[in-house]
């Protein structure tokens, strides 16, 4: 199933139930995963075990065959035996009725003349025989007769045997004796091997073989068709059998022969074959569509295991939090990061029902509200913070993207949220809060300072002149031997009330400027960059372009960082406020580190806004100062107050001729944390404080702490 969000997120999960199980990142333990090895072969499965069918078949109808044919033979040799038996028993009747015809003319009934008209002879010739002759024992003939002159009611007979004439003929011998035992002569029937064969073979026989009888050399004696070539043929596989068996005695050297006509084979006994190839080419057909389709299929599941992974690798490695919700809340699918964040396993995770385990349980009330109010999808659009527990007991802040989860055909199937761990952030806002909230709390203490310091410089005066005054009135009246004890002691106390003044001025004075900064060994690029980023919001708003120029990132300085920042913050805020009389794209910034001799290093802060008009650095820092319409004229004072503090000096100076127009240029000295070893230290010594009178007493002051 695709799932989508209406927002750009796609989130293609798979089947929604199976979502963050293990299947995707390791397709190979589904259970319907087979060897793509063996996949990739399965096609030709059909076809083989089709060809085995086949093969199947095909012996089968060879032995159906074998079998077809032994039982043929069997009857056939039935047939020739029974057939032989016949022919014999035709003969034997034939030399019975040439025998009777012998004993008839032995016993004188019947003589030459009556030979033709006998019944034996009439009988046997409308039979089998072509012609009977009577022969003496001298071999001359005595009567003749033939079928030919047979009477006319034994035509048909007559008719059959001239036919049967065509063919080689045999004889019948039957030898008379007269009444002493002494040959008297013989008697010969002849009759046609042909019309033998064509009487005794039954009609049945005759439509089932080809009888022939032949003697050893292959020649056809007779044969129960008129002209017809020995066949042995195959027709559609089936041969025409023959069978053979020796008919000598009754015809000497002769053989009965019976050969299968051809057989019928009717149409359908085709067809197996016909069916089997087709099925054959059915198969191979099915086949190749099915390789197609089983090719089809593997492109499509190796492109949806190489999407599964890619969409794995995605989701475990975004660091937004994902999780998937039905309409019932129910949590249908977490990535890696969701499940990290809480500290569940998504196996724990998935299906579970609200209240979820993550939720504070102070405020299970409040987020059930929110719950329903996100499922009635009145979730805010741009997104919402929680408090979340994770599952070791911590809890941390996070924002939750709500958009609806849709599925492919579009329709809602429940909530998509995105989360991310936003407690970091927040941890940094309330830093910055509370750092920004310390810092006015310095500025205050330190404004209070110089005010008070002013306000003791003020009154110092007058209460010293008071203090003067009441001791010259007390000397003149000592002396003038004024004596009135009350008066005396009033002046006394009035001296003593004003040295108690300047010590309570003096004392405030010094308890609101006795915060010592908390000197620290930092690294003083990373100061200035963060005073950078923290004030890179407002340098925008003005269109103000910034640049940081430090060779060396490792420079560490004793120092305060968070006043150190305050003081660049604040003269980034006054060159932004300089900057803003000159046109958008020119403003300009540029904040350099250089070393400054041995001992110290020098922060440059220059703008290409109006300059400083002349003034020098003791005007500008001269408390309540200001040439602005809302300006309180003390951040200069205490910035120089803090720097002085960390035992540097501040310095303002017109900018550096790279600059056009020249603006100004405010530079700051820090005692560096560890002599800085430089090949410019020789120059920077000499160079960085011959800009004026500010450097000299910069340049004092090192000295001073250097000493
Ligand atoms: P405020 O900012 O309240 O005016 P500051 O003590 O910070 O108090 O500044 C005193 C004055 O110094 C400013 O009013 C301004 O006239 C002048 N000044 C400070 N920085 C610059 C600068 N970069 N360019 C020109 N003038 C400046």
């Amino acid at each position: 199933m695709i799932l989508f969000t209406k927002n750009s997120a796609m989130h293609t999960l798979g089947d929604v139930p199976m979502l963050g199980s293990n299947d995707v990142k390791n397709p190979r333990r589904s259970e319907n995963y087979i060897e793509p090895q063996l996949a990739q072969h399965l096609w030709i499965l059909p076809i083989l075990l089709s060809l085995l069918f086949v093969g199947a078949v095909i012996i089968w109808l060879q032995r159906a065959d074998t079998v077809d044919r032994e039982e043929r033979r069997q009857n056939m040799i039935t047939d020739a035996l029974t057939l032989e038996t016949r022919l014999r028993a035709q003969l034997d009747f034939e030399s019975v009725q040439l025998e009777n015809l012998g004993k008839s003319i032995q016993a004188g009934r019947v003589t030459a003349t009556q030979f033709t008209a006998s019944k034996e002879v009439t009988s046997g010739l409308s039979q089998l025989w072509q012609s009977v002759t009577w022969l003496d024992q001298d071999n001359r003939v005595h009567g003749h007769a033939t079928s030919l002159l047979a009477s006319p009611g034994a035509l048909l007979p007559a008719v059959a045997n001239a036919e049967g004439m065509r063919g080689i003929s045999s004889h019948l011998v039957v030898f008379l004796y007269s009444a002493t035992g002494t040959l008297a002569g013989s008697l010969v029937a002849r009759y046609s091997q042909t019309a033998l064969l064509k009487q005794s073979v039954p009609w049945w026989l005759a439509r089932k073989y080809h009888v022939r009888l032949i003697d050893s050399l292959e020649q056809e004696l007779a044969s129960t068709e008129d002209s017809r070539p020995r066949v042995t043929s195959h027709k559609l596989g089936i041969e025409s059998a023959t069978y053979r068996l020796s008919f000598d005695p009754p015809i000497r050297d002769a053989y009965l022969e019976l050969t299968e006509h051809d057989l019928f084979v009717p149409w359908y006994r085709a067809l197996p074959s016909a069916l089997m190839i087709g099925f054959l080419i059915l198969i191979s057909v099915a086949t190749w569509m099915l390789r197609r389709q089983m090719q089809g299929v593997s492109r499509a599941e190796a492109a949806w295991r190489t999407e599964a992974a890619w969409r794995s690798a995605m989701e475990d490695s975004m660091v937004v939090g994902l999780r998937a919700r039905d309409f019932e809340g129910r949590l249908v699918y977490v990535n890696r990061t969701f499940a990290e964040m809480v500290g569940w396993p998504r196996a724990t995770l998935i299906g579970m029902l609200p209240p979820m385990p993550y939720w504070l349980p102070d405020q299970i009330e409040e987020t059930m509200q929110r719950h329903l109010r996100n499922m009635a999808g009145d979730a805010p659009r741009e997104g919402y913070e929680a408090r979340w527990l994770h599952a070791n007991g911590h809890s941390f802040d996070v924002m939750v993207f709500e958009t609806p989860l849709v599925d492919a055909s579009g329709k809602q199937i429940g909530w998509m949220g995105s989360i991310l761990d936003i407690t970091e952030r927040k941890q940094m806002e309330e830093r910055d809060r509370r750092q920004a909230d310390t810092l006015a709390h310095h500025a205050r203490l330190t404004m209070l300072g110089e005010v008070a310091s002013t306000l003791a410089h003020e009154l110092n005066q007058p209460l010293t002149a008071i203090a003067s005054y009441n001791a010259g009135v007390i000397n003149s009246l000592q002396r003038d031997g004024f004596s009135d004890a009350s008066v005396h002691n009033a002046l006394q106390r009035l001296g003593e009330q004003a040295a108690q003044a300047g010590r309570i001025v003096q004392r405030i004075r010094e308890f609101l400027t006795r915060r010592e900064p908390e000197l620290e060994s930092c690294n003083i690029h990373d100061v200035v960059e963060n005073a950078i980023t923290l004030f890179q919001r407002e340098l925008t708003r003005h269109h103000v372009n910034i640049k940081f120029n430090n060779d060396d990132h490792s420079i560490q300085v004793m120092a305060d960082a968070v006043l150190i920042e305050q003081v660049i913050i604040n003269l980034l805020r006054n060159a932004t406020d300089a900057l803003s009389a000159m046109p958008d794209h020119t403003r300009m910034i540029e904040i350099t580190i250089h070393p400054a001799g041995e001992f110290f290093l020098r922060i440059d802060v220059a703008d290409n806004g109006p300059g400083l008009g002349g003034r020098t650095i003791r005007e500008l820092c001269t408390a309540f100062y200001s040439t602005k319409l809302e300006g309180m004229g003390m951040g200069l004072a205490i910035c120089r107050s803090v720097i002085e503090a960390h035992g540097g000096a501040l310095d303002a100076a017109e900018s550096p001729l790279s600059f056009t127009p020249h603006g100004a240029q405010f530079s700051l000295t820090l005692p560096a944390f560890r002599p800085i070893q430089s090949d410019e230290n020789a120059d920077s010594n000499a160079n960085a404080y011959d800009n004026g009178e500010g450097n000299d007493k910069a340049a004092a002051t090192h000295h001073k702490v250097a000493a």
